[in-house]
């Protein structure tokens, strides 16, 4: 058995298990694609320290760092089920089942595809997810954020203040988001706010140089030029799993305390698959060694 195992290989899994292994612990780490994440990422320029860097380079030097000290590595291994008897156990998808004392789960979350022609074909050539990370990309541009819920308006109200102007569309007759954020949205000189509009496409040559919808009372097509488009209709935590075994939030998150414990004894989770305020690379390299330490603490006093 180990005496910690971390299920998911992306910043916060990485740093779980490095903090985990520098105790001298038994320490495993099963992911499904090592990096997460950061492996469809191109430019990072917000990670603090390094300027700039690319997703894969992150990965490698992550799988370096853990390799340094001799964590057993499960590559290409998907977990499918988390229970409790004295251990905890994690069965994995080809049937084996792993026992340790203690397991952190940083199974991460993706984002929510709009799903239309355009949007794969131009990811990173235009189509974004992340204001907080790509948003300068666009200083002086336009760009359309998709989705008037509390994060497409929250992106919207950021990226007015960095860009030259901003097309929020929303698919229903009213934004979702809170009405603060509305007032607040309402006020910008550089925002126009379309409803009831359904994208069709994302146009583009080489990059990204417009965006289709449908007035969906209408039915008039309407087309609008700009550089960008941010994708915000949600973020969905890979916590399918564990729904029986311990408490999420409304939005699948799992619910952490400040010492990474979830509700299940014994079982720590850290990244963006839990409650976190908020979602990146930084963030989750932190909460994956608090995790560890948490789960440390917890060994030693039982
Ligand atoms: P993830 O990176 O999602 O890793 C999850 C891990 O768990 C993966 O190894 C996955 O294979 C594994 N896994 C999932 N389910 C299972 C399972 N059932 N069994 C086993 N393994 C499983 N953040 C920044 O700070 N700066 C940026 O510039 C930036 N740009 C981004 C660009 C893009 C396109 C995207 C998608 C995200 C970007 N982010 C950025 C966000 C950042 O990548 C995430 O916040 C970060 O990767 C979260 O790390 P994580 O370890 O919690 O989860």
């Amino acid at each position: 058995a180990y005496d910690v195992l971390v299920v998911g290989g992306g910043p916060s899994g990485a740093s779980a298990a490095i903090y985990a292994a520098r105790k001298g612990i038994r320490t495993g780490l099963v992911a499904e694609r090592f990096g997460g994440q950061i492996m469809d990422t191109v430019g990072i320029e917000n990670f603090v320290s390094v300027k700039y860097t690319e997703g894969p380079k992150l990965a490698a030097s992550l799988e370096e760092h853990v390799k340094e000290y001799g964590v057993d590595i499960m590559p290409s291994q998907r977990a499918k089920r988390l229970a409790k008897n004295d251990l905890v156990e994690v069965e994995l998808e080809n049937g084996a089942v792993l026992k340790s004392k203690t397991v952190i789960l940083s199974t991460g979350a993706r984002w929510r595809n709009i799903g239309v022609p355009g949007e794969e074909e131009f990811k990173n050539k235009g189509v974004a997810y992340c204001p907080h990370c790509d948003g300068p990309l666009f200083e002086g541009k336009r760009v359309a954020v998709i989705g008037g819920g509390n994060s497409g308006v929250e992106a919207a109200i950021d990226l007015a203040g960095i860009v030259k102007h901003v097309t929020v569309i929303e698919f229903g007759s009213e934004l979702k988001a809170d009405s603060v954020l509305q007032e607040r949205l309402y006020g910008l000189p550089n925002v126009t706010v379309v409803k009831n509009a359904q994208t069709k496409e994302i146009t583009g040559t080489d990059t990204v140089n417009g965006i289709t919808y449908v007035d969906r009372d209408s039915l008039e097509v309407h087309h609008v030029e700009l550089e960008g488009v941010f994708v915000q209709i949600g973020l969905v935590p890979n916590t399918d799993w564990l729904k029986d075994s311990l408490d999420l939030t409304r939005m699948g998150e799992i619910v952490t305390d400040k010492h990474g414990a979830t509700s299940l004894p014994g079982v720590f989770a850290a990244g963006d698959c839990t409650d976190s305020a908020y979602k990146q690379i930084i963030i989750s390299m932190g909460s994956g060694a608090t995790a560890a330490l948490g789960a440390f603490d917890y060994m030693i006093r039982n």
